[in-house]
């Protein structure tokens, strides 16, 4: 009886948890032990500390195999460097991202990190490497400061601080009332979108990984959040391997190179200044940005 009764406890924690906390997909996927199909090999090994270079060799995928979503996807991110993915919604950047951090495996081609097929890492080691701010970012039941430290346990007080610090936290946490140990979610203080997305930044911050993933991580900021934060976000992605999708092209301006996409595909790649005198797609992009800009001053999209 104890032995039937332990894993149906344990279920019944995890559906707890998931209902009760604002789970963030991470740590959602890890108490569900990950999608089932995505497992480790017998023989996977752990990825190795260090520099980390990212190759999308041909990738195909497709999230139900009526319905493929890339094509062809091609490109790499070496070690230290930054690649900018911009594109209309629905074009497949999100996916690029979730497949990086191997929620899903790719239905054709590979990706590969230094030169090995991701699929020969653990996924425990792989995950450990990645920081990722997705897109929307759903925190736990618990305070600011626990939602930070998260991103790495074994941080110290003060580098919790000087993540939050750097997320432009420290002047919003002020007017908390418990400050950074004040509670979020359903239990606490209801967040808004900019909030969140502040705490994941310096979640990510905090974890220091050989790899950041942003995925439209200021989108909900206003413009000049936004700024104060692209300052801290400038120093953390600075040699280091980073894959940023973005909402707004002022935002990746620095990228050392930057992907179109569009319906799967890339159709455009090169820097901002190449891409601006293809005077093609992202070109056009630029200018309707520069104009909304112009009117709304410069916050079109966003309010946190
Ligand atoms: P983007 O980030 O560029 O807006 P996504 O990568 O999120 O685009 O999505 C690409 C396509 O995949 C979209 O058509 C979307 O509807 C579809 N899609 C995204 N997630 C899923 C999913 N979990 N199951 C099925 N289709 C999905
Ligand atoms: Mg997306």
């Amino acid at each position: 009886l104890i032995q039937l009764y332990m894993p149906l406890n344990f279920l019944g924690v995890v559906y707890r948890e998931i209902r009760q906390s604002l789970t963030d997909i991470e740590r959602m996927f890890t108490l569900l032990n990950t999608h089932r199909e995505v497992v480790d090999a017998p023989d996977a090994v752990d990825l190795p500390h260090g520099d980390i270079e990212v190759c999308f060799d041909r990738v195909e995928f497709a999230y139900d195999a009526k319905r493929p979503i890339l094509f062809g996807v091609d490109f790499v991110i070496p070690a230290g460097k930054t690649v900018a993915v911009v594109g209309k919604s629905g074009s497949g950047k999100s996916t690029l991202a979730r497949l990086l951090y191997r929620f899903y495996d790719v239905t054709g081609g590979a990706i590969r990190i230094n030169r090995r097929d991701l699929r020969e890492f653990r996924q425990s080691s792989l995950r450990a490497a990645i920081g990722i701010v997705p897109q929307d970012t759903v925190l736990f039941n618990e305070s600011i400061f626990y939602n930070i430290h998260y991103g790495r346990p074994e941080a110290t007080h003060e580098e919790v601080l000087a993540a939050a610090h750097a997320a432009q936290l420290t002047e919003f946490a002020a007017l908390l009332p418990d400050g950074l140990a004040t509670v979020v979610g359903e239990r606490g203080l209801k967040l808004s979108g900019g909030e969140k997305q502040r705490v994941a930044i310096a979640r990510a911050l905090l974890k220091d990984p050989s790899l950041l993933i942003f995925d439209e991580a200021t989108s909900a900021l206003d413009s000049k959040t936004e700024k104060a934060i692209q300052a801290s976000l400038d120093l953390a992605t600075r040699g280091r391997t980073t894959l940023i999708i973005a909402h707004r092209l002022s935002t990746i301006m620095n990228a050392d190179q930057i992907l179109v996409m569009d319906a799967g595909r890339i159709i455009e790649r090169g820097t901002h200044l190449e891409l601006i005198r293809l005077s093609g797609r992202y070109a056009q992009m630029w200018a309707m940005q520069q104009h909304d800009a112009g009117e709304n001053g410069f916050s079109s999209s966003g309010n946190a």
